[in-house]
């Protein structure tokens, strides 16, 4: 197994990668056999933080386009390094107001808007020349203290708000649900919230589901699921 790029007689050093990526869309396609949905309704969002920029190269070549990161300098040396390459970048983390322009200018889409001031600093730090920024809101779905996102009786105002600032399309909603819980509940909620939003806004993202609970996800609906130790193996560092 080599990558496209390499020449054929150094070993690709991601050998699993390229295997790990079909065996992760064999499961979206079973899961959403399973409950009567469409495969291409589902979104595969490699999340890459933590490992090396050779390791998306070797995912790019298997075919993989959307990687996810949650740390804006560890994205920024990995943009670097790939800038031949068409890649979709997806921010996942925490947002930090003094990361936003920075993240506004360099993503495509940011997935953890969780309070109106780093929505204001996102739409002011994307170009007018730039499409949209492609955004969810992130809800607090089991209520921990110390998980990011907005509470459901948050949501409905800092939706309306974000639906109106200039570079911004809103595009649906995250979570992350609590380690070891219901999470099957937990993505039902979050599919029931995103059904109470106003329909003319046309919302079709729920960004939900990582390596362990995936198939719970697309039960619930998700569209996107974020996918890292799946492909990559585990983070070491
Ligand atoms: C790290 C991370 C993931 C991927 O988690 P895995 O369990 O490795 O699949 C997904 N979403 C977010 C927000 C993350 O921080």
């Amino acid at each position: 197994m080599y990558a496209n790029n390499q020449p054929m007689n150094i070993p690709n050093p991601f050998p699993n990668i390229e295997v790990n990526l079909v065996t992760v869309q064999q499961q979206i396609l079973a899961a959403c056999q399973a409950t009567g949905r469409d495969p291409q309704s589902v979104h595969l969002l490699a999340v890459s933080k933590r490992h090396p920029a050779a390791a998306i190269r070797a995912a790019f070549a298997a075919g993989q386009r959307a990687f996810g990161e949650n740390y804006l300098q560890e994205a920024e040396a990995k943009m670097q390094q790939l800038a031949d390459l068409e890649l979709q970048w997806h921010f996942i983390g925490p947002l930090q107001s003094n990361k936003c322009k920075a993240i506004a200018a360099k993503f495509d889409w940011v997935h953890g808007i969780d309070r109106l001031s780093v929505a204001e600093k996102l739409s002011q730090g994307r170009s007018i020349g730039q499409h949209p920024l492609q955004v969810c809101i992130q809800v607090n779905i089991d209520q921990e203290p110390s998980k990011s996102g907005c509470t459901e009786d948050q949501l409905l105002d800092l939706a309306q708000q974000v639906q109106t600032l200039p570079g911004l399309k809103l595009r649906g909603l995250m979570c992350i649900p609590t380690a070891g819980g219901d999470a099957t509940a937990a993505f039902g909620r979050l599919r029931h919230l995103l059904e109470t939003l106003p329909a003319e806004w046309q919302l079709d993202t729920l960004s939900m589901g990582m390596s362990g609970d995936m198939d719970a996800a697309i039960a619930q609906g998700s569209t996107l699921v974020r996918i890292g130790t799946a492909i990559f193996g585990p983070r070491t560092t």
